[in-house]
């Protein structure tokens, strides 16, 4: 029986109700007046200088993602563009994964860590090697990273991967510092992550892959995974271990992409009923080729269009949540989805253990990688190659340095103040960048945009202070200016 409030998955996730979403939505995916409704509901309304968005149900959400008729389907479009330009504007945050180790005893059929897998070579990080890494990725211009790791409570118990978070944080190479450690480990207990909590992580991450119970149990057929109920009461656990920033995702391609559609709006619409607080992010993966992995065996892989269609529904229906697209995408995917809703995309990614250090821009290890890198550029390719389209790359982890967590980002939007925020953010951390890491070229598209748009700071005091510390970054001086 549907609950949100309860703690079980099975009532939070209750398949009927997601079935009954389906066959509503089914129902009224040619309804022109109930769509006209939804959107009217979800468009966002400016009181003053605040915009507020009301967000939708999972049925309101997944009536719009049944909608087949292709002048609504633009209207969809529309909105979605009108929210992620409401609150994001053109920011885009930059992150870049960094992998632990790949030991793990789980056995998922779509990834190439799976116990079972005997082609892959097995690595864990030294302390010394995370040094290495981290100290590749700072020179690159990086300042937010998230962690990944494999389940193994021998290989990588949670002492280590507390010991990797202390260390990552701990070097300051040059101007370079990683302000945000985001993690995607296992699922755990709640002292675990109080301890996690305690080590000053940013995000707590883990996918769900998929919300279809009877699927996700023969997709995790062993391991501490399989059981569908602990995975997924861990956000739960998370919360009330003191994490108040955690993010969702589904892997595309596994289940039925409308089911895990509204599935993890229902998971959104639980935390958010229970602990006043919902997902910081959510995730949109779709599954790719890796060692031992065919994405073709995988016969509900999604295609551009509607892939595209999935985020601009999750920018409509959890406005104020970020959105995370990984270089899993390609540069075309990538440019197609940005303006509808994503917020943040990783940037010279490697997805080996121990792929930054001793490697050129151009060379990449291939031996323990876990997904195709589909967009292969550099950090420095990215970065211009957002300019060029109009975007801000934004290394902004302010939020987590002030203690802004949990719903700040609503909280900035209902005191309208996030171009006061978040822009003068953007643009200081990307000079920083432009500064200490970026080629001559993307230095000069980078300082010119931001001569721009630091006129776009509505409070003039907060401009001029703006103004005079992105000086201080061009001329050498002190950083991590924030606001
Ligand atoms: S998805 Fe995670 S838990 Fe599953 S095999 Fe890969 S690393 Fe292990
Ligand atoms: S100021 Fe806060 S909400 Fe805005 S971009 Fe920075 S971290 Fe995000």
């Amino acid at each position: 029986m549907y609950d949100v409030k309860s703690m079980k998955a099975e009532e939070f996730i209750d398949d009927q109700e997601i079935l009954d979403t389906l066959e509503y939505a089914e129902k009224n995916k040619n309804n022109r007046e109930l769509i006209g409704q939804i959107l009217d509901k979800a468009a966002p309304k400016k009181t003053g200088r605040v915009v507020e968005c009301a967000g939708l149900s999972h049925r309101e959400a997944s009536v719009l993602l049944a909608c087949e008729d292709p002048e609504v389907i633009e209207k969809i479009y529309a909105l979605a563009r009108q929210i992620k330009e409401a609150f994001y504007g053109d920011r885009i945050v930059m992150f870049a994964p960094l992998y632990l180790s790949n030991y793990c005893v789980n056995q998922c059929v779509y990834c190439p860590y799976h116990l079972k897998n005997k082609e892959i070579p097995r690595k864990k990080l030294t302390q010394e090697e995370i040094r290495q890494e981290v100290i590749a990725l700072q020179d690159m211009g990086h300042k937010r990273l998230a962690i990944e790791s494999g389940e193994d409570p021998v290989n990588n118990p949670i002492e280590y991967i507390l010991e990797c978070i202390n260390t990552i944080y701990s070097i300051k190479h040059k101007n370079g510092a990683i302000r945000r450690v985001n993690v995607n480990i296992a699922a755990t207990t709640v002292e675990n992550y109080k301890k996690l909590h305690d080590a000053g992580i940013g995000t707590y991450i883990l996918f769900q892959e998929t919300y279809h119970k009877e699927s996700y149990e023969k997709l995790h057929p062993a391991g501490p995974k399989h059981n569908y109920a602990y995975h997924t009461e861990a956000m739960d656990r998370a919360m009330e271990g003191g994490i108040d920033d955690v993010g969702l995702g589904v892997l595309f391609g596994l289940d039925k992409y409308k089911y895990e559609f509204a599935g993890i709006l229902m998971h959104a619409e639980h935390l958010e009923a229970v602990h006043g607080v919902g997902p910081h992010t959510i995730s949109v993966p779709r599954v790719k080729k890796a060692s031992d992995i065919d994405p073709n065996v995988f016969d509900n892989s999604i295609d551009d269009d509607t892939f595209a269609k999935i985020i601009a529904c999750i920018r409509i229906a959890v406005p104020y949540t970020g959105m995370i697209i990984s270089t899993r995408e390609n540069e075309t995917c990538r440019e197609k989805v940005m303006g509808l809703g994503i917020s943040q995309i990783s940037g010279g990614s490697r997805t080996s253990v121990g792929g930054y250090a001793g490697y050129t821009p151009e060379e990449r290890p291939h031996d323990t990688e876990q997904f195709d890198v589909s967009d292969q550029r550099s950090l420095d390719e990215v970065v211009k190659w957002l300019m060029d389209m109009g975007y801000i790359p934004s290394f902004c982890t302010a939020c987590y340095r002030e203690g802004r967590t949990g719903d700040r980002f609503m909280a900035l939007c209902k005191v309208g103040q996030i171009q006061n925020c978040c822009h003068p953010n953007a643009l200081m951390t990307l000079q920083e960048y432009l500064t200490d890491y970026a080629s001559p070229e993307t230095r000069a598209v980078g300082e010119a945009l931001i001569a721009r748009e630091i006129q776009n700071v509505p409070d003039l005091k907060r401009r001029q202070r703006a103004i005079e510390y992105l000086d201080e970054i061009k001329n050498g001086g002190k950083r991590d200016f924030r606001f």
